[in-house]
C-alpha cells in the first residue's frame, strides 16, 4: 500500500512538474504524458516494425548469407528514407540524443528476450567505432543500444572484445564495393579471454550491406567454437 501510495505521489508530482517543465516527443514535439519517455505513444505506434526476430532466413539473415556464418540476425524496424526510423537514427548518431537509443534498445531487447535463439546469447558486443570517431561523437551509439537491451535482457556488455583499427572518414560517399574493400581489415581481436564456445550478439544501429558487421564477424570467428548473432535497430537492406 505504501509503495502504491509513493508511486501515486510520484505520478502527481511528475504531472505537476510537467506543467512547468514539460517534456516533448523527440520526433513530433508533442508534450509527453506520464509514462512516456522520449517518444509519444503515437510515434511509438507508427514505428514500421519487422517480424524478423521470429523468422528464420529473414532479410537481415540473408544479408550475411554466403559471406560469414551468422546463427540469427534481426532488426527492429524498417529504415525508410525520410521516415520515422531515419529520424530516430539521426537523433541518436548526430544530435546526442542518447535516451532515444536506450528506449529503442529496450524495445529491441524486450523482443529478443522473448525468443529462445536470441535469449540464449552470453554477451552483447556493440560494434566498435574507431577511437577518433568515438571521441568526436562523445559516445558509441551501438553501446547505448546495448545498454537499452541489457535493461530488459540482462546480459553483460563487452566493449573491448574487438577494436576498430581503420578510420574511414567519408564512408557514406563511397560505393558498396569500395566500402567492402575498405572495411576488410577494419577490426582486430582485443580482449577475448573466456569467449571460447560462447554465443555473442553483435549490435549495431543500422543494417545495410552488412559490410562492417561482416568484417567484425570475420575477426570474431577466429575465437574457437564461437557462435555469432546480430541485432540492429533498423534494416535498410533489400
Ligand atoms: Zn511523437
Amino acid at each position: 500500500m505504501l509503495v502504491y501510495g509513493n508511486r501515486l505521489i510520484y505520478r502527481y508530482l511528475s504531472d505537476f512538474l510537467g506543467l512547468f517543465y514539460p517534456k516533448y516527443c523527440s520526433l513530433c514535439s508533442e508534450v509527453l504524458v506520464y509514462g512516456e519517455r522520449c517518444l509519444c505513444s503515437y510515434c511509438l505506434s507508427s514505428l514500421p516494425l519487422t517480424d524478423f526476430c521470429e523468422q528464420i532466413n529473414n532479410p537481415a539473415e540473408l544479408v550475411f548469407a554466403g559471406k560469414v556464418p551468422v546463427f540469427r540476425a534481426t532488426a527492429y524496424c524498417y529504415f525508410r528514407k525520410e521516415g520515422i526510423t531515419q529520424h530516430i537514427i539521426h537523433l541518436l548518431k548526430y544530435k546526442n540524443n542518447q535516451q532515444i537509443g536506450i528506449v529503442l534498445g529496450e524495445l529491441l531487447g524486450a523482443q529478443l528476450s522473448q525468443n529462445q535463439d536470441f535469449n540464449s546469447v552470453d554477451f552483447l558486443i556493440p560494434l566498435p567505432l574507431h577511437k577518433k570517431r568515438k571521441k568526436t561523437r562523445g559516445y558509441n551509439q551501438s553501446e547505448i543500444i546495448c545498454k537499452g537491451i541489457a535493461n530488459v535482457m540482462p546480459k553483460q556488455i563487452l566493449t573491448n572484445a574487438i577494436k576498430r583499427v581503420i578510420y574511414t572518414s567519408t564512408q557514406t560517399k563511397k560505393s558498396i564495393y569500395s566500402r567492402y574493400e575498405n572495411l576488410a581489415c577494419a577490426f582486430e581481436l582485443n580482449q577475448t579471454d573466456n569467449l571460447e564456445g560462447k554465443h555473442l550478439l553483435l549490435v549495431d544501429d543500422v543494417l545495410t550491406t552488412g559490410s562492417s558487421l561482416s568484417s567484425a564477424i570475420e575477426v570474431l570467428m577466429k575465437i574457437k567454437n564461437i557462435k555469432i548473432s546480430v541485432a540492429c535497430i533498423a534494416f535498410a537492406g533489400h
